[in-house]
């Protein structure tokens, strides 16, 4: 085992920084993990459309895929060391929800030859923005609930129901739409997966919804019969369970992101202290306590970091993913929290000021005036909340998790009386 990455790999990994030197704004902040919930800021979407458009002149989207669709065919650690580049600057152009995990994989393993001449060369020449539809109201955890009903009639599927927290699916022009094609058909049989052209399509409303850390990008998702081509049907019909399995596990290993991005902030917090001084005058980072703790939280991050690894080798290698990938989604979620908690402590009660919604650029000179690192610990401390219920929740992972040692399931409440 070798855990160095090769000359070839650190050249490719040179270009990508010095790229990112050259096309990122100056001083771009990039608080978010996935840079995707910020792209709600109409001033962050230009950047990322921008950025999208400058990764595919560079050959750097769908970089693994095959080339009859317009990808690269570049081996797999190109694109985690791109991952990791872009994730630790927090730069926008690398929608996940169609490469890092995203409808892109599911695409070329369930679609078939006409979906994917169609929409990877969308997506490699940085032309459109990508979200997923699964989560509704009474469908979350327990996903094989979902209601959103989709009635094949003639040679069109017509949609009619509800989807809930999708995230930027008001920017997104194609996402993979979890529906119910068989209500008399157990669960987890009668649900299908259909390709929905957000922009192009008439009868969906959208309703935005505002988070606690101030990003407004969550959105309500409407269907009041609308129709969509029985072509668009991903997989086969009432057969979506699978691809509901394998898009879980994609999107869990986006927990590898959760990890490199939060670097970033300990990095920054690291500084902080150096360079900050305490009452006497002393810089933060000789306190006992500060420094145990910020070595505590590297020391979290980095275990996580090389699990994040391993779920790369067994993708590389053909390996089972899904127990590491639950792991990652676990690890990236309370190490993510750990830190925001850290830094919250480390700055006190100035911690608690700053703008919303981490965008440094609504920074006010004289209101945010005390506030440190421009409010970046207070965004983390409330935007990472979400980071162990986003891809399922910390709970039902850690159940999912406890099944994979062989452990028995909890026994259900009895009814109450
Ligand atoms: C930042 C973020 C982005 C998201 N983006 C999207 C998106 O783009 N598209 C999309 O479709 N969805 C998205 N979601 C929704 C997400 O997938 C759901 O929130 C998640 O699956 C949990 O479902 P729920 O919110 O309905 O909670 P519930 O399932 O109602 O859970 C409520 C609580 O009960 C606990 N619980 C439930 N069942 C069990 C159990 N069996 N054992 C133990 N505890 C249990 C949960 O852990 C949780 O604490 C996003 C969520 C977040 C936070």
């Amino acid at each position: 085992m070798d855990f160095r990455f090769t000359p070839e790999e650190e050249a490719f990994r040179k270009e990508v920084r010095e790229f990112l030197d050259k096309e990122l704004p100056k001083d771009w902040p990039g608080v978010d993990p996935d840079c995707y919930h910020e792209d709600a800021f109409d001033e962050i979407h230009e950047v990322s459309v921008a950025m999208q458009k400058k990764l595919a002149a560079k050959g750097w989207l769908g970089l693994t895929w095959p080339k009859k669709y317009g990808g690269h065919e570049q081996p797999l650690w190109k694109q985690i060391i791109l991952e990791e580049e872009m994730t630790y600057r927090g730069s926008p152009g690398l929608d996940p929800y169609q490469f890092v995990g995203g409808m892109g994989d599911l695409l070329l393993e369930f679609g078939t030859e006409a979906q994917k001449e169609k929409y990877l060369p969308m997506m490699i020449r940085g032309e459109i923005k990508g979200a997923t539809g699964m989560s509704e109201p009474n469908a979350g955890s327990d996903l094989a609930n979902i209601q959103l009903k989709a009635d094949l009639q003639g040679d069109y599927f017509i949609l009619n129901g509800q989807k809930t927290w999708q995230s930027a699916a008001h920017r997104a022009d194609l996402a993979p739409v979890y529906v119910r094609t068989d209500p008399n058909l157990a669960k987890h049989r009668g649900i299908s997966i259909i390709l929905v052209e957000y922009q192009k399509t008439p009868g969906i409303t959208m309703r935005r919804l505002e988070m606690m850390s101030g990003l407004g990008a969550f959105n309500e998702v409407f269907y009041d019969n609308v129709k969509i081509p029985k072509e668009n049907l991903l997989g086969e019909i009432n057969s979506g369970w699978k691809i509901v399995m394998a898009a879980l596990s994609h999107e869990r290993s986006y927990g590898v992101m959760l990890l490199i991005n939060i670097r970033r902030d300990i990095d920054l917090l690291i500084e902080y202290c150096k360079e900050t001084k305490d009452v006497d005058g002393e810089p933060l980072s000789k306190n006992r306590l500060i420094r145990n703790r910020l070595a505590e939280v590297v020391i979290q991050q980095e275990i996580a970091r090389n699990v994040g690894y391993k779920l790369n080798h067994l993708a590389l290698t053909g390996g089972n993913v899904v127990s590491t990938a639950n792991h990652v989604k676990i690890l990236g979620g309370i190490t993510t929290q750990r830190v925001a908690q850290v830094g919250m402590q480390i700055m006190g009660l100035y911690s608690q000021l700053g703008p919303v919604g981490g965008n440094w650029r609504q920074t006010d000179p004289v209101k945010d005036k005390w506030a440190r690192l421009g409010g970046r610990m207070k965004h983390l401390y409330l935007s990472t909340i979400c980071n162990t219920i986003a891809a399922g929740t910390t709970e039902v992972a850690r159940n999912a998790a406890a099944g994979a040692l062989g452990l028995p399931r909890e026994p259900k409440p009895a009814p109450k009386k």
